[in-house]
């Protein structure tokens, strides 16, 4: 048996760092057993996935190094690797556990389902929905699929009982059936849920061992029984440990940068980041901390992942590559890395627009340009001691701010004009009112180039961070003014 493997990123917003960290565990595993690596594109959720952001994660896994046989741009003979190009399959997959009576239409509105679940919540029961609950009398099944309701196709669960799924860390995984709702497949569209097109794609893929996080536990028993009815045999499953902030917290965009675009911008170096997450869990024989790609390869042990929540520590992360910068990069290496970072024509090219009209001789341009070539802006309180507003108005004003920016999908300057627009209004402040914070906190002084322009350039995840950094010299938010923020957040 060749061993494959597979990550199976959904392409809905940035190239999160828990993907890498994924990627390099199957990676690794095929490598140690002379197997292959594939990518496949789920995008099945079309609401949501972008072009843009698929771009996003193959240019980030490929910068660091973590290289796919197959996938939806080097091909391969089991393509199509993008779902939403695999056409009518998943709902001739459908059709058939409808015909063998494994799965049933389901007629139920919205509305009804809101009932049911009400429901079983007031007689004290798990909220899953069962077949049974679900079932509506045949003449009445007849009559909505007479008039042409929507529908969706769902799978049949056993209503009790235990699911027991091997899992190759964790041995022997129990799952209530009870707990276990029964699971659309195919939405009203006709488009395919994760769960169906997962597995089919994973069988005819031949996918022979499936690491993914531990968030996806719970679909373990639906994916198992599909399994068992289609006839096929169950990939071996094994769910990693979850990547945490530091206080053990599941790793956020709202405590940490999780996109590796923030890393890339924040310039560290690919193979830094790479080793640093192949420490996630995971240690190398000798425990070192530093090893290459191919180092990780050569000694890699499904075995040696322990469970317990491995934290993501910006700090350790920091340290490791200023190592890397030290030890592994002659000058003509570092030359290079420079280069690719940020001291290219590409990047460069940018931000002349900005500094052409406020510089008189050349050397004005490294001064202003400086915040598009660094991290955090050395700023402190004092640097808004010329804001007129109140201290807890102005955090608010940077948290709410950064909290849009968390939702905001297109990060180009009409879509950043429209949500400050909008920011400013709620906090009734002129436009130039509103982002005088918000200049010192993303360019780290009150004049300089215009900062709208300086977010589209910086990206949205260096922006965020930089308005988290301005927040924490502030003061922070205390967990009390955190509550408060977030309710008048949301009843906005
Ligand atoms: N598309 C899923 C994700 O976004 C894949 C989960 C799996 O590996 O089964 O993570």
């Amino acid at each position: 048996m060749t061993v494959r493997t597979r990550i199976a990123p959904s392409p809905t917003g940035d190239p999160h760092v828990g993907t890498a960290y994924i990627a390099l565990f199957n990676l690794c595993f095929a490598r140690q057993h002379g197997g292959q690596f594939i990518l496949r594109i789920e995008d099945t959720d079309r609401q949501r996935s972008t072009p843009e952001s698929e771009q996003m994660i193959l240019d980030s896994l490929r910068w660091l190094g973590l290289e796919w046989d197959e996938g939806p741009d080097v091909g391969g003979p089991h393509g199509p690797y993008r779902q939403s190009e695999r056409g009518e399959l998943y709902a001739e997959y459908a059709r058939q556990l409808l015909e063998a009576g494994h799965a049933f239409k389901c007629y139920r509105t919205a509305e009804e389902l809101d009932e049911l679940r009400e429901a079983r919540k007031a007689e004290g029961l798990q909220m899953a929905l069962k077949p049974a609950d679900l079932a509506l009398p045949d003449e009445e099944v007849a009559r909505r699929e007479g008039e042409g309701w929507p529908h969706v196709v769902r799978m049949n669960v056993p209503s009790e009982g235990v699911c027991v799924v091997k899992d190759m860390l964790r041995g022997t995984i129990e799952v209530d059936w009870a707990q276990v709702d029964a699971q659309i497949l195919l939405k009203s569209d006709g488009m395919p849920t994760y769960h169906l097109a997962n597995v089919v794609d994973d069988h005819l893929m031949g996918i022979t061992h499936v690491l993914r996080g531990e968030e996806w536990i719970n679909s373990a028993p639906k994916h198992q029984l599909l399994y068992e009815y289609f006839g096929w045999q169950m990939p071996e499953l094994c769910h990693m440990p979850l990547l945490r902030n530091p206080d053990k917290s599941k790793l956020s965009k709202r405590k940490n940068p999780t996109s590796i675009n923030y890393y890339r911008r924040m310039g560290f170096l690919p193979q830094a980041v790479t080793n640093y997450l192949g420490r996630m869990g995971w240690s190398m024989p000798d425990e070192r901390e530093k090893f290459s790609l191919d180092e990780m390869m050569t000694h890699f042990d499904i075995q040696r992942v322990s469970l317990g929540g491995p934290v993501f520590d910006l700090e350790k992360l920091t340290w490791l590559n200023g190592v890397y910068i030290r030890e592994d990069l002659d000058d003509d290496a570092f030359l290079a890395a420079l280069k690719r970072w940020a001291f290219n024509e590409e990047y460069v090219r940018q931000i002349l627009p900005q500094v052409r009209p406020r510089v008189e001789t050349l050397s004005d341009v490294a001064p202003l340009a400086g915040h598009f070539f660094s991290g955090m802006p050395r700023i402190d309180e004092t640097s808004f001691d010329d804001i007129k507003l109140e201290r807890e108005t102005l955090i608010k004003l940077l948290q709410f701010l950064t909290w849009r920016f968390e939702e905001t999908n297109r990060w180009d300057k009409d879509a950043l004009l429209a949500e400050v627009k909008g920011m400013a209004e709620v906090f009734e402040l002129k436009m130039k009112a509103f982002l005088a914070p918000v200049f010192i906190a993303v360019t780290g002084s009150a004049t300089s180039t215009s900062v709208m322009d300086a977010m589209v350039i910086l990206g949205s995840d260096m922006t965020r961070a930089r308005l988290r950094h301005a927040i924490a010299v502030l003061g922070g938010v205390s967990k009390k003014q955190a509550k408060r923020f977030e309710k008048e957040y949301r009843d906005l």
